[in-house]
């Protein structure tokens, strides 16, 4: 094992000694002009229309009127116009699972599984090959990416290095997609995922997918272990059973390496752990309370809301693809009507607390139908029906959520200096939020991935 690490380690530090600062394999042309009919700037809301953007070298250099722009642009470079489409920064997807798309099981199976079991369509993604799991990632990145997420957070379930490895090749040009913030191996607690495995292969099986935290100086060291796969986030599932001191000794250690802290916590107890031991993002935060929410406010406390089974998620990917007994159909009916109403109050309390905020899909589901951009963007508009503004949700995932990662200098606006990352709809976002669904352009680093508006 000591061996075998050295190994990859030696391999690491020679690839990034080999990739730091390799072109992508398809170089863009070093200057772009596009115009639109509208520029919407989620931090203030403002439409600049018309608008042309003015792109060197996969960076934005100007931003304004065209007359202006075009006064500053040398003759004969590239023009894109897009007509009357509104231009957006991409679109930041802030909790994803790129190397995971359970697909539901039948309803007998289900039955089977309730109680917390390890769910099947987990265990099947971990002991298939990982080679395969990674190729699938880079399929659903590059859906991801077609859809207009030209930066996502993911946050675990790729394996030991899954997420990392299509980060970099992602990098490289090797493959298409969105700028991958990888989180490497999920930290987790004693009790989480084991109890139904196994016991004589459970430890290698967990192994593959998470690192267990045992004690302060456990934690510090889980954190080690994904730093040593250079990930970008560190991901910690809060359980009741997670100790303060166990997550302030795991925060310490990732800030010492300038890695932010995303704790999944979705009862009241779990999120009051992560506030206490120092979390920059509380994921899900099922029970919050208003005095947390509170808390989380005065330390600058990140809330990442997913949207991910609100609007009758699960009765819109089971109907196509499992007979559904009538008892079911009705018992998902019913559990769909609570959760709207629950997500309305959620929601409310979010915007008037005053907490930071951005929003995360954390898709991990097979939809059929929609590619996993479609599936991902679908859930977005969920804010504005739980009673967001068009304007906060776009937020969520642009400017808001450029903050949470920490890229606010890089992704998230349409500003000089940051990367071209650009996407365009045909019509107006603030008034119909399901536009974000119809993405029709989409630039990432000043390259075009697609272009359903090109009219000359
Ligand atoms: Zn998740």
């Amino acid at each position: 094992m000591k061996l075998h690490r050295i190994f990859l380690s030696l391999a690491a530090s020679l690839f990034t000694l080999f990739s730091s600062g390799q072109a992508p394999a398809q170089a863009p042309d070093p200057v772009t002009l596009v115009r639109a009919g509208r520029l919407l700037d989620p931090r203030t809301g403002n439409v600049l229309s018309p608008a042309a953007v003015l792109i060197e070298n996969g960076k934005i250099k100007e931003v304004g009127p065209p007359s202006q722009v075009q006064a500053h642009t040398p003759a004969g470079v590239k023009t894109i116009d897009l007509g009357s489409a509104t231009l957006l920064p991409g679109l930041i997807d802030g909790h994803t699972h790129l190397l995971l798309d359970v697909i539901v099981p039948p309803e007998a199976e289900s039955a089977r599984h309730l109680n917390g079991d390890f769910a099947p369509g987990l265990l099947l993604a971990i002991v298939e090959s990982p080679s395969k799991r990674v190729l699938l990632g880079a399929q659903l990145a590059r859906e991801d990416l077609e859809s207009g997420f030209t930066t996502v957070r993911n946050l675990g379930h790729s394996g030991i290095d899954g997420d990392v490895a299509l980060r970099d090749a992602i990098k490289a040009g090797r493959v298409p997609g969105p700028r991958i913030l990888g989180s490497g191996r999920k930290l987790i607690t004693r009790g989480s995922y084991l109890q139904s495995l196994n016991p004589a292969v459970a430890e290698s099986i967990v192994q593959q997918e998470f690192l267990r935290i045992e004690g302060a100086e456990g934690a510090r060291q889980a954190v080690r272990e994904n730093g040593f796969y250079d990930v970008d986030v560190i991901k910690v599932t809060v359980d009741d059973d997670l100790t303060v001191a166990e997550m302030t000794a795991l925060a310490e250690e990732a800030h010492r390496r300038h890695l932010k802290v995303a704790a999944h916590a979705a009862s009241a107890g779990s999120i009051q752990t992560a506030i206490d031991g120092g979390a920059d993002s509380i994921e899900h935060g099922n029970d919050v309370t208003d005095e947390q929410l509170k808390a989380m406010r005065e330390k600058g406390i990140f809330l990442d809301i997913t949207p991910t089974f609100w609007g009758s998620f699960f009765t819109k990917i089971m109907e196509p693809s499992i007979v559904m007994s009538p008892a079911l159909k009705s018992g998902l009916a019913a559990s769909d009507e609570r959760r709207r109403q629950r997500v309305a109050s959620f929601t409310q309390r979010i915007l008037k607390s005053g907490v930071k905020f951005a929003a995360g899909s954390d898709m991990c589901w097979f939809y059929p139908g929609k590619t996993r951009g479609q599936a991902t963007a679908s859930r977005f508009p969920m804010l504005y029906d739980a009673g967001m503004p068009s304007l906060d949700v776009i937020r969520a995932i642009t400017t808001n959520a450029a903050e949470m990662l920490g890229w606010q200098d890089r992704v998230g606006a349409v500003e000089p200096g940051k990367f071209a990352d650009l996407i365009a709809v045909a019509g107006d976002p603030i008034a119909d939020i399901t536009e974000l669904e119809r993405v029709r352009f989409v630039m990432k680093d000043g390259q075009v991935v697609r272009n359903d508006l090109a009219s000359h």
